[in-house]
């Protein structure tokens, strides 16, 4: 089964879970607050988000 990243909207909490292909995309609860979390997709490892909500390249999101 292959590993899925997950990020909590309201509280900022990022987890993985093993889950199957086909739940991939089902919901999940945050284990922090119990709000719903989104799926963190793989394609988008190499970018964090920025202030905008926008994903921004690593190399223009570092520390300031
Ligand atoms: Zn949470």
């Amino acid at each position: 089964m292959p590993v899925y990243e997950y990020k909590c909207p309201g509280c900022g909490n990022q987890f993985d879970l093993l889950r199957r292909m086909s739940q991939a995309d089902e919901p999940v609860t945050c284990p922090s607050c119990n709000n719903g979390a989104q799926r963190v997709l793989s394609v988008f490892a190499s970018f964090t988000t920025g202030s905008s909500g926008s994903p921004v390249p690593m190399a223009a999101a570092g520390p300031t």
